[in-house]
C-alpha cells in the first residue's frame, strides 16, 4: 500500500475540517482527491506531508508510520503545496540547486534529469518571476521530484492555468504517474477524468465517494422524464429501445433510464405517438461524472 489513512480527524477551533477520513491507495495509482473549496483537501495533504498534526487517526506512507517515521516518510514523498510557493527572484536552475542541497540531498545529475523530465530545459536559465504560471508549476513539480520520491502529493496542481498550460501539465503528471503513485487534489471533475484512475470525493471533511473511474463511467446514463396524457401498460413501455429501467413518478409521468448516449427523446415521442398517446412533457438529463459530483457535494456545475 502506498498511502493508507485511518480515521483522520482535524479541528480548527470549533470547526471540523476532517471527520474520520479513511482510504488507501495502491502503488502506481493516480488518485484524484476531489471536493469543493473548503472540503478539507489541503488539510489532509498537509497532514500526510507532516506540515500539520492530525487530532485523531493515523496514516502510513509506503508502509511507514507518519507519526514515528516522519523524516523517512518525507524522503519517500514529493509534495507540491497549494499555490506553489517559490522564490521568484531566483533562477530556475539556481532554485532547484538550492532545494536539492537544502532539503533533498539530491546531486547535480538529478537536477538536470528533472529539468529534462518536466520540460524546463528552454526556461532553465530564466528567473522564476519571468516564467508563465504553467512553467512555474513545472518548477514546483521539478522541485517535488528531486529526491526521486515514490509517492507524489500534489495540491491543486493545475489551478490558475490557461487551457493550453492545463493540457501540458496534465500530460506531464500522467507521464510522471507511469512509475509513481500520485495523489492529487482538485475541485474539477474533468481534471479527474483527464488524469486519474480513481477518485475519492470529499465534502465538508467527509469522504462521500471512492470509486474507480471505469466504474463511474459504466454508470453514465441518460434519464428522460416524460408525461403522457393517458395510461400506458408497463409491458408496452419496456419495448422502447435502449430502455434500462423505468419508474412511474405519479399519474401518467415516468422516469425512463437509458444506457445509450444517443438522444432518446425522439424515440420516446414516436413511441407515444405510435400508442395513441400525447406527450405533455419531455425532459432529458445525463447523469454523468459531473452531475454525480454535484449531487454528492450539493454544488452547481
Ligand atoms: P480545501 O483545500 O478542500 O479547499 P482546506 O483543507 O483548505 O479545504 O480547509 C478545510 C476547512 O478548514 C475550511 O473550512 C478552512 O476554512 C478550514 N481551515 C483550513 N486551514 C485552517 C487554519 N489554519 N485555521 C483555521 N481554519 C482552517
Ligand atoms: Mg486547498
Amino acid at each position: 500500500m502506498s498511502i493508507s489513512v485511518h480515521n483522520i480527524s482535524k479541528h480548527f477551533g470549533d470547526q471540523k475540517a476532517l471527520n474520520a477520513v479513511s482510504f488507501s491507495i495502491n502503488k502506481g495509482e493516480i488518485v484524484g482527491f476531489l471536493g469543493p473549496n473548503g472540503a478539507g483537501k489541503s488539510t489532509l495533504m498537509k497532514i500526510l506531508t507532516g506540515y500539520l498534526p492530525a487530532d485523531e487517526g493515523k496514516a502510513e506512507i509506503v508502509g511507514l508510520d507518519l507519526e514515528n517515521q516522519l523524516s523517512e516518510v518525507q524522503k519517500r514523498t514529493g509534495y507540491l503545496p497549494e499555490h506553489n510557493p517559490l522564490y521568484t527572484e531566483m533562477y530556475v536552475r539556481e532554485y532547484l540547486d538550492f532545494v536539492a542541497s537544502v532539503y533533498k540531498n539530491a546531486k547535480k545529475p538529478k537536477i538536470e534529469e528533472v529539468i529534462q523530465m518536466t520540460g524546463l530545459k528552454p526556461e532553465a536559465n530564466k528567473k522564476i518571476e519571468q516564467l508563465s504560471k504553467g512553467y512555474r508549476q513545472r518548477v514546483g513539480l521539478a522541485a517535488a521530484l528531486l529526491h526521486d520520491p515514490e509517492v507524489l502529493i500534489l495540491d491543486e496542481p493545475t489551478t490558475g492555468l490557461d487551457p493550453n498550460q492545463l493540457v501540458e501539465i496534465r500530460g506531464l503528471i500522467k507521464k510522471i504517474g507511469q512509475d509513481k503513485t500520485i495523489f492529487l487534489s482538485t475541485h474539477i471533475m474533468q481534471e479527474v477524468e483527464a488524469i486519474c484512475d480513481r477518485v475519492i470525493i470529499i465534502n465538508k471533511g467527509q469522504i462521500v465517494a471512492d470509486k474507480k473511474l471505469e466504474e463511474l463511467r459504466a454508470h453514465e446514463e441518460q434519464v428522460i422524464f416524460v408525461e403522457f396524457d393517458y395510461k400506458i401498460e408497463n409491458v408496452a413501455l419496456q419495448r422502447i429501445p435502449h430502455l434500462k429501467s423505468f419508474k412511474n413518478t405519479g399519474g401518467f409521468s415516468y422516469e425512463l433510464i437509458f444506457d445509450t448516449k444517443e438522444d432518446m427523446r425522439p424515440a420516446v415521442f414516436d413511441f407515444a405517438h405510435d400508442h395513441g398517446l400525447k406527450t405533455l412533457q419531455l425532459n432529458q438529463k445525463t447523469r454523468n461524472l459531473e452531475s454525480l459530483f454535484a449531487e454528492l457535494t450539493n454544488t452547481d456545475v
